[in-house]
Protein backbone atom coordinates (compact mmCIF):
# COMPACT_ATOMS: atom_id res chain seq x y z
CA UNK A 1 0.00 0.00 0.00
CA UNK A 2 3.00 2.32 -0.19
CA UNK A 3 3.64 3.30 -3.81
CA UNK A 4 4.64 6.26 -5.80
CA UNK A 5 1.95 8.67 -7.34
CA UNK A 6 3.50 11.68 -9.59
CA UNK A 7 6.95 10.96 -7.89
CA UNK A 8 5.30 11.04 -4.29
CA UNK A 9 5.15 8.37 -1.61
CA UNK A 10 1.60 7.68 -0.48
CA UNK A 11 0.71 4.90 1.81
CA UNK A 12 -3.16 3.55 0.95
CA UNK A 13 -4.34 7.05 -0.48
CA UNK A 14 -2.64 9.62 1.98
CA UNK A 15 0.56 11.50 0.61
CA UNK A 16 3.26 11.26 2.93
CA UNK A 17 4.81 14.71 2.77
CA UNK A 18 1.26 15.71 4.07
CA UNK A 19 2.06 13.49 7.32
CA UNK A 20 5.74 14.32 7.72
CA UNK A 21 4.68 18.22 7.59
CA UNK A 22 1.67 18.24 9.57
CA UNK A 23 2.72 15.21 12.32
CA UNK A 24 6.69 16.40 12.33
CA UNK A 25 9.36 13.86 12.07
CA UNK A 26 10.53 11.64 12.89
CA UNK A 27 6.93 9.30 12.60
CA UNK A 28 5.77 6.11 12.02
CA UNK A 29 3.20 5.26 9.78
CA UNK A 30 1.09 2.80 9.11
CA UNK A 31 -1.46 1.41 6.57
CA UNK A 32 -4.20 -0.16 8.15
CA UNK A 33 -5.37 -2.04 4.73
CA UNK A 34 -1.66 -3.56 4.70
CA UNK A 35 -2.39 -5.18 8.02
CA UNK A 36 -5.74 -6.91 7.74
CA UNK A 37 -4.83 -8.15 4.30
CA UNK A 38 -2.05 -9.95 6.10
CA UNK A 39 -4.25 -11.32 8.63
CA UNK A 40 -6.93 -11.95 6.93
CA UNK A 41 -4.79 -13.75 4.57
CA UNK A 42 -3.51 -16.00 6.88
CA UNK A 43 -7.00 -17.03 8.04
CA UNK A 44 -8.26 -17.61 5.07
CA UNK A 45 -6.04 -19.63 4.22
CA UNK A 46 -6.17 -21.85 6.65
CA UNK A 47 -10.15 -22.56 5.60
CA UNK A 48 -11.32 -25.57 6.35
CA UNK A 49 -8.80 -26.43 9.13
CA UNK A 50 -9.78 -25.44 12.92
CA UNK A 51 -7.33 -22.43 13.42
CA UNK A 52 -6.53 -19.60 15.49
CA UNK A 53 -4.23 -16.55 14.18
CA UNK A 54 -2.74 -15.47 17.56
CA UNK A 55 -0.77 -12.31 16.62
CA UNK A 56 2.67 -11.67 18.22
CA UNK A 57 1.82 -8.57 20.29
CA UNK A 58 5.65 -8.02 21.09
CA UNK A 59 5.86 -6.95 16.98
CA UNK A 60 3.88 -3.73 17.39
CA UNK A 61 1.77 -3.29 20.53
CA UNK A 62 -0.11 -0.04 19.83
CA UNK A 63 -3.25 0.22 20.94
CA UNK A 64 -5.08 1.46 17.67
CA UNK A 65 -2.75 -1.51 15.77
CA UNK A 66 -4.39 -4.63 18.17
CA UNK A 67 -7.70 -2.65 18.27
CA UNK A 68 -8.16 -2.90 14.26
CA UNK A 69 -7.00 -7.04 14.53
CA UNK A 70 -9.37 -7.42 17.38
CA UNK A 71 -12.33 -6.54 15.45
CA UNK A 72 -11.36 -8.41 12.64
CA UNK A 73 -11.43 -11.46 14.90
CA UNK A 74 -7.60 -11.91 15.84
CA UNK A 75 -6.59 -13.80 18.76
CA UNK A 76 -3.23 -12.69 20.45
CA UNK A 77 0.21 -14.35 21.60
CA UNK A 78 1.50 -12.28 24.59
CA UNK A 79 4.45 -12.60 26.60
CA UNK A 80 3.95 -9.76 29.30
CA UNK A 81 1.36 -8.87 31.53
CA UNK A 82 1.42 -5.55 29.91
CA UNK A 83 1.05 -6.76 26.84
CA UNK A 84 -1.88 -8.63 28.43
CA UNK A 85 -3.03 -5.40 29.65
CA UNK A 86 -3.01 -3.59 26.13
CA UNK A 87 -4.73 -6.12 24.58
CA UNK A 88 -7.65 -5.75 27.11
CA UNK A 89 -7.46 -2.13 26.99
CA UNK A 90 -7.78 -2.82 22.58
CA UNK A 91 -11.08 -4.87 23.03
CA UNK A 92 -9.16 -7.92 22.62
CA UNK A 93 -10.63 -11.17 23.54
CA UNK A 94 -9.05 -12.88 26.63
CA UNK A 95 -10.23 -16.50 25.55
CA UNK A 96 -8.19 -16.01 22.54
CA UNK A 97 -4.88 -15.17 24.15
CA UNK A 98 -1.71 -17.09 24.66
CA UNK A 99 0.67 -16.66 27.34
CA UNK A 100 4.37 -17.28 25.59
CA UNK A 101 8.06 -16.73 27.22
CA UNK A 102 10.32 -18.42 29.30
CA UNK A 103 10.28 -16.09 32.40
CA UNK A 104 6.68 -15.45 33.13
CA UNK A 105 6.39 -14.20 36.89
CA UNK A 106 3.71 -14.92 39.59
CA UNK A 107 2.10 -11.99 39.24
CA UNK A 108 1.91 -12.19 35.44
CA UNK A 109 0.19 -15.77 35.68
CA UNK A 110 -2.44 -15.28 38.10
CA UNK A 111 -3.59 -11.76 35.95
CA UNK A 112 -3.87 -14.11 32.70
CA UNK A 113 -5.80 -16.81 35.08
CA UNK A 114 -8.09 -14.03 36.59
CA UNK A 115 -9.13 -12.80 33.28
CA UNK A 116 -9.11 -16.33 31.51
CA UNK A 117 -6.91 -16.24 28.71
CA UNK A 118 -6.87 -19.21 26.75
CA UNK A 119 -4.08 -21.07 27.09
CA UNK A 120 -0.29 -21.17 28.64
CA UNK A 121 2.90 -21.84 26.41
CA UNK A 122 5.16 -22.91 29.38
CA UNK A 123 9.10 -23.75 28.70
CA UNK A 124 10.12 -25.87 31.40
CA UNK A 125 9.53 -28.14 34.22
CA UNK A 126 9.55 -25.53 36.93
CA UNK A 127 6.99 -23.01 35.22
CA UNK A 128 4.64 -25.86 35.79
CA UNK A 129 4.67 -26.09 38.43
CA UNK A 130 4.22 -22.54 39.22
CA UNK A 131 1.47 -22.25 37.09
CA UNK A 132 -0.44 -25.28 38.76
CA UNK A 133 0.49 -23.18 42.29
CA UNK A 134 -1.59 -20.25 40.77
CA UNK A 135 -4.32 -22.41 39.36
CA UNK A 136 -4.78 -24.08 42.51
CA UNK A 137 -4.89 -20.92 44.58
CA UNK A 138 -7.36 -19.34 42.52
CA UNK A 139 -9.53 -22.58 41.96
CA UNK A 140 -8.92 -22.93 38.68
CA UNK A 141 -7.97 -25.23 35.88
CA UNK A 142 -5.05 -24.04 33.54
CA UNK A 143 -4.57 -24.94 30.01
CA UNK A 144 -0.81 -25.53 29.13
CA UNK A 145 1.17 -26.86 26.10
CA UNK A 146 4.44 -27.08 26.51
CA UNK A 147 6.67 -25.46 23.91
CA UNK A 148 9.48 -27.83 22.96
CA UNK A 149 12.31 -27.10 20.72
CA UNK A 150 12.33 -29.28 17.70
CA UNK A 151 16.57 -28.64 17.01
CA UNK A 152 15.86 -27.96 13.87
CA UNK A 153 18.23 -24.57 12.17
CA UNK A 154 15.80 -21.55 11.25
CA UNK A 155 18.60 -20.04 9.36
CA UNK A 156 18.28 -16.86 10.80
CA UNK A 157 20.08 -14.03 12.63
CA UNK A 158 21.42 -15.75 15.72
CA UNK A 159 19.57 -13.15 18.02
CA UNK A 160 16.34 -14.51 16.40
CA UNK A 161 17.14 -17.87 15.56
CA UNK A 162 15.32 -19.96 19.06
CA UNK A 163 14.77 -23.30 17.91
CA UNK A 164 18.25 -24.98 18.47
CA UNK A 165 19.64 -27.23 21.34
CA UNK A 166 21.10 -24.71 22.90
CA UNK A 167 18.98 -21.62 22.67
CA UNK A 168 17.18 -20.85 25.94
CA UNK A 169 13.60 -21.51 24.96
CA UNK A 170 11.46 -24.58 24.79
CA UNK A 171 12.54 -28.03 26.63
CA UNK A 172 14.50 -30.43 24.40
CA UNK A 173 11.18 -32.14 22.21
CA UNK A 174 13.00 -35.50 22.83
CA UNK A 175 12.18 -35.41 27.14
CA UNK A 176 8.67 -33.53 26.43
CA UNK A 177 6.66 -36.90 26.65
CA UNK A 178 8.37 -37.52 30.22
CA UNK A 179 7.63 -33.83 31.13
CA UNK A 180 3.76 -34.31 30.00
CA UNK A 181 3.99 -37.53 32.24
CA UNK A 182 5.15 -36.00 35.33
CA UNK A 183 2.47 -33.37 34.52
CA UNK A 184 -0.09 -35.57 35.49
CA UNK A 185 0.71 -34.88 39.31
CA UNK A 186 -0.31 -31.47 38.98
CA UNK A 187 -4.08 -31.50 39.26
CA UNK A 188 -4.60 -27.94 38.25
CA UNK A 189 -3.03 -28.05 35.09
CA UNK A 190 -4.39 -29.51 31.82
CA UNK A 191 -2.27 -30.94 28.82
CA UNK A 192 -4.34 -29.26 25.81
CA UNK A 193 -1.24 -28.68 23.20
CA UNK A 194 1.71 -28.75 21.87
CA UNK A 195 3.88 -25.21 20.92
CA UNK A 196 6.94 -24.58 19.23
CA UNK A 197 8.53 -20.90 17.65
CA UNK A 198 12.01 -21.64 16.19
CA UNK A 199 13.01 -18.38 15.36
CA UNK A 200 11.78 -14.87 13.07
CA UNK A 201 12.47 -13.55 9.64
CA UNK A 202 12.60 -16.92 7.89
CA UNK A 203 12.37 -16.21 4.30
CA UNK A 204 13.05 -20.27 3.80
CA UNK A 205 10.06 -22.00 5.52
CA UNK A 206 10.79 -25.23 4.92
CA UNK A 207 12.63 -25.44 8.59
CA UNK A 208 8.91 -24.77 9.88
CA UNK A 209 7.23 -27.17 7.97
CA UNK A 210 10.08 -29.73 9.53
CA UNK A 211 9.38 -29.02 13.30
CA UNK A 212 5.57 -29.08 12.06
CA UNK A 213 6.07 -32.44 11.47
CA UNK A 214 8.25 -33.27 14.46
CA UNK A 215 5.66 -31.55 16.52
CA UNK A 216 2.61 -33.50 15.22
CA UNK A 217 4.28 -36.83 15.61
CA UNK A 218 4.51 -35.93 19.46
CA UNK A 219 0.66 -34.55 19.76
CA UNK A 220 -0.02 -38.26 18.39
CA UNK A 221 1.89 -40.35 20.64
CA UNK A 222 0.59 -38.25 23.31
CA UNK A 223 -2.60 -38.37 21.95
CA UNK A 224 -2.22 -41.99 22.70
CA UNK A 225 -0.94 -41.70 25.93
CA UNK A 226 -4.05 -40.19 26.63
CA UNK A 227 -3.52 -36.38 27.06
CA UNK A 228 -6.32 -34.35 26.37
CA UNK A 229 -4.31 -32.52 23.35
CA UNK A 230 -6.63 -30.33 21.27
CA UNK A 231 -4.29 -28.02 19.43
CA UNK A 232 -0.76 -27.52 18.09
CA UNK A 233 0.90 -23.77 17.98
CA UNK A 234 3.40 -23.50 15.78
CA UNK A 235 4.39 -19.77 16.75
CA UNK A 236 5.75 -17.31 13.75
CA UNK A 237 8.68 -16.48 12.55
CA UNK A 238 7.86 -15.85 8.26
CA UNK A 239 10.34 -13.33 6.97
CA UNK A 240 9.40 -10.40 4.89
CA UNK A 241 11.62 -8.42 2.21
CA UNK A 242 13.36 -5.71 3.53
CA UNK A 243 15.36 -5.46 0.44
CA UNK A 244 13.40 -5.37 -3.25
CA UNK A 245 15.52 -8.08 -3.66
CA UNK A 246 14.59 -10.41 -1.45
CA UNK A 247 12.03 -13.12 -1.92
CA UNK A 248 9.66 -13.13 0.53
CA UNK A 249 7.42 -16.26 0.80
CA UNK A 250 3.95 -15.59 0.34
CA UNK A 251 1.61 -15.99 3.46
CA UNK A 252 -0.92 -17.63 1.72
CA UNK A 253 1.89 -20.51 -0.01
CA UNK A 254 3.10 -20.97 3.59
CA UNK A 255 -0.30 -21.72 5.67
CA UNK A 256 -1.11 -24.18 2.52
CA UNK A 257 1.84 -26.07 3.31
CA UNK A 258 1.53 -26.06 7.12
CA UNK A 259 -2.15 -27.97 6.27
CA UNK A 260 -0.98 -30.23 4.06
CA UNK A 261 1.67 -31.26 6.66
CA UNK A 262 -0.71 -31.14 9.46
CA UNK A 263 -4.59 -30.79 8.71
CA UNK A 264 -6.58 -32.74 10.85
CA UNK A 265 -10.35 -32.35 11.13
CA UNK A 266 -9.88 -32.79 15.10
CA UNK A 267 -6.85 -30.92 15.79
CA UNK A 268 -6.73 -26.88 15.94
CA UNK A 269 -3.88 -25.00 14.43
CA UNK A 270 -2.78 -22.21 15.83
CA UNK A 271 0.43 -19.40 14.49
CA UNK A 272 1.65 -16.23 16.09
CA UNK A 273 2.54 -14.56 13.24
CA UNK A 274 4.19 -11.27 14.15
CA UNK A 275 6.45 -9.56 11.50
CA UNK A 276 4.70 -10.71 8.92
CA UNK A 277 1.16 -8.89 9.79
CA UNK A 278 2.63 -5.79 10.49
CA UNK A 279 6.53 -5.48 9.51
CA UNK A 280 5.71 -4.46 5.53
CA UNK A 281 2.35 -1.97 6.91
CA UNK A 282 5.02 0.21 8.42
CA UNK A 283 7.36 3.30 7.42
CA UNK A 284 9.16 5.97 9.59
CA UNK A 285 9.51 8.85 8.08
CA UNK A 286 12.75 11.52 8.94
CA UNK A 287 13.82 14.41 7.43
CA UNK A 288 17.35 15.46 6.55
CA UNK A 289 19.12 17.68 8.43
CA UNK A 290 23.09 18.18 7.30
CA UNK A 291 25.31 16.65 4.71
CA UNK A 292 28.58 15.72 5.90
CA UNK A 293 31.92 14.56 4.10
CA UNK A 294 34.68 13.20 5.71
CA UNK A 295 37.74 12.13 3.40
CA UNK A 296 36.21 8.88 3.14
CA UNK A 297 32.75 9.33 3.53
CA UNK A 298 29.68 11.01 3.00
CA UNK A 299 27.21 11.22 5.56
CA UNK A 300 23.70 12.12 5.56
CA UNK A 301 22.27 13.33 9.29
CA UNK A 302 18.38 12.82 9.29
CA UNK A 303 16.66 13.35 12.49
CA UNK A 304 15.84 10.00 13.37
CA UNK A 305 18.22 8.09 15.19
CA UNK A 306 18.70 4.45 17.08
CA UNK A 307 16.52 5.23 19.95
CA UNK A 308 13.59 5.51 17.06
CA UNK A 309 14.80 2.38 15.22
CA UNK A 310 17.16 -0.08 16.66
CA UNK A 311 16.78 -2.72 13.93
CA UNK A 312 19.83 -1.20 11.84
CA UNK A 313 22.13 -0.97 15.14
CA UNK A 314 21.21 -3.91 16.39
CA UNK A 315 20.98 -6.89 13.80
CA UNK A 316 22.34 -5.19 11.07
CA UNK A 317 19.17 -4.83 8.99
CA UNK A 318 18.43 -3.63 5.99
CA UNK A 319 15.27 -0.93 6.28
CA UNK A 320 15.00 0.43 2.16
CA UNK A 321 14.94 4.34 2.42
CA UNK A 322 12.95 6.38 0.07
CA UNK A 323 12.54 9.47 -1.22
CA UNK A 324 9.01 11.20 -0.24
CA UNK A 325 8.93 13.97 -2.91
CA UNK A 326 10.53 12.32 -6.08
CA UNK A 327 10.87 9.09 -7.49
CA UNK A 328 13.55 6.66 -6.07
CA UNK A 329 16.88 7.36 -7.82
CA UNK A 330 20.36 6.48 -6.45
CA UNK A 331 23.35 8.77 -7.22
CA UNK A 332 24.49 8.82 -3.73
CA UNK A 333 26.54 6.57 -1.73
CA UNK A 334 26.34 7.92 1.98
CA UNK A 335 25.71 6.34 5.29
CA UNK A 336 22.78 7.60 7.17
CA UNK A 337 22.97 8.19 10.68
CA UNK A 338 21.13 10.01 13.70
CA UNK A 339 21.37 12.59 16.27
CA UNK A 340 22.23 9.98 18.93
CA UNK A 341 26.10 10.42 20.04
CA UNK A 342 27.16 6.68 19.55
CA UNK A 343 28.96 5.20 16.61
CA UNK A 344 26.69 2.80 16.57
CA UNK A 345 23.79 5.49 15.70
CA UNK A 346 22.78 4.39 12.17
CA UNK A 347 20.10 3.65 10.02
CA UNK A 348 21.87 2.34 6.79
CA UNK A 349 25.85 2.39 6.16
CA UNK A 350 27.25 2.52 2.50
CA UNK A 351 23.41 2.98 0.75
CA UNK A 352 23.34 4.16 -2.68
CA UNK A 353 20.16 6.37 -2.23
CA UNK A 354 18.81 9.49 -3.17
CA UNK A 355 21.00 12.81 -3.13
CA UNK A 356 19.03 14.09 -0.10
CA UNK A 357 19.19 17.31 0.69
CA UNK A 358 18.66 19.28 3.94
CA UNK A 359 14.78 19.41 5.06
CA UNK A 360 13.97 16.98 2.55
CA UNK A 361 11.88 13.91 3.97
CA UNK A 362 12.84 9.80 3.62
CA UNK A 363 11.04 7.05 4.33
CA UNK A 364 12.52 4.00 6.08
CA UNK A 365 10.34 1.29 4.55
CA UNK A 366 9.19 -1.96 6.46
CA UNK A 367 9.10 -0.87 9.90
CA UNK A 368 6.09 -1.98 11.29
CA UNK A 369 7.35 -4.47 12.90
CA UNK A 370 10.41 -4.10 15.87
CA UNK A 371 10.30 -0.61 15.26
CA UNK A 372 8.42 1.69 17.83
CA UNK A 373 7.79 -1.02 20.33
CA UNK A 374 11.73 -1.31 20.54
CA UNK A 375 12.18 2.83 20.83
CA UNK A 376 13.73 4.37 23.93
CA UNK A 377 14.31 7.64 25.36
CA UNK A 378 18.05 7.07 24.81
CA UNK A 379 19.99 10.77 24.54
CA UNK A 380 16.31 11.92 26.35
CA UNK A 381 14.93 12.15 23.12
CA UNK A 382 11.04 11.68 22.87
CA UNK A 383 9.69 8.78 21.59
CA UNK A 384 8.26 9.49 17.76
CA UNK A 385 4.14 9.69 17.37
CA UNK A 386 2.43 7.00 15.61
CA UNK A 387 -0.03 7.36 12.83
CA UNK A 388 -2.84 5.11 11.49
CA UNK A 389 -3.78 5.50 7.45
CA UNK A 390 -7.08 4.24 6.65
CA UNK A 391 -7.80 4.97 2.80
CA UNK A 392 -7.80 8.51 2.60
CA UNK A 393 -7.99 9.49 6.20
CA UNK A 394 -4.85 9.01 8.35
CA UNK A 395 -5.19 10.16 12.35
CA UNK A 396 -2.31 10.25 15.21
CA UNK A 397 -2.31 7.17 17.43
CA UNK A 398 0.01 7.92 19.61
CA UNK A 399 1.10 11.57 20.32
CA UNK A 400 4.41 12.90 20.10
CA UNK A 401 6.22 12.31 23.36
CA UNK A 402 6.86 15.74 25.58
CA UNK A 403 9.93 16.55 27.89
CA UNK A 404 7.30 16.20 30.51
CA UNK A 405 6.67 13.00 29.81
CA UNK A 406 10.64 12.73 29.97
CA UNK A 407 10.55 12.65 33.57
CA UNK A 408 7.66 11.25 34.42
CA UNK A 409 7.86 9.46 37.64
CA UNK A 410 11.34 11.18 38.64
CA UNK A 411 12.47 12.51 41.97
CA UNK A 412 14.95 14.56 42.97
C1 LIG B 1 8.55 -13.25 18.59
C2 LIG B 1 7.61 -14.39 18.68
C3 LIG B 1 6.62 -14.55 17.70
C4 LIG B 1 6.50 -13.65 16.49
O1 LIG B 1 7.55 -13.80 15.62
P1 LIG B 1 7.53 -13.06 14.20
O2 LIG B 1 8.84 -13.39 13.62
O3 LIG B 1 7.35 -11.62 14.45
O4 LIG B 1 6.39 -13.64 13.42
C5 LIG B 1 5.73 -15.59 17.87
N1 LIG B 1 5.81 -16.44 18.93
C6 LIG B 1 6.76 -16.31 19.87
C7 LIG B 1 6.78 -17.26 21.00
C8 LIG B 1 7.69 -15.29 19.78
O5 LIG B 1 8.64 -15.18 20.72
Amino acid sequence: MFRYVDGRLWCEDVDLAEIAERAGTPCYVYSARTILDAYKTYDESFNGVPHMICYAVKANSTLAVLSLLARAGSGFDIVSGGELFRVLQAGGDASRVVFSGVGKTPAEIEMALANGIRNFNCESESELAELDAVAAKLGMIANFSLRVNPDVDAATHPYISTGLRDHKFGVDIHEAPAIYRRSRVFSNIRASGVSCHIGSQILDYSPILEAAGKVLALVEELQANGFPIDHVDLGGGLGIAYKSADRAPEIGDFVRALKERIGRDRLAVMVEPGRSIVGPAGVLLTRVLYRKKTPSKEFVVVDAAMNDLIRPSLYRSHHDILPLNHAPDTPLVADVVGPVCETGDFLARDRAMADAQPGDFLALSSAGAYGFVQASNYNSRPRAPEVLVEGSEWRIVRERETFQDLIRGERI
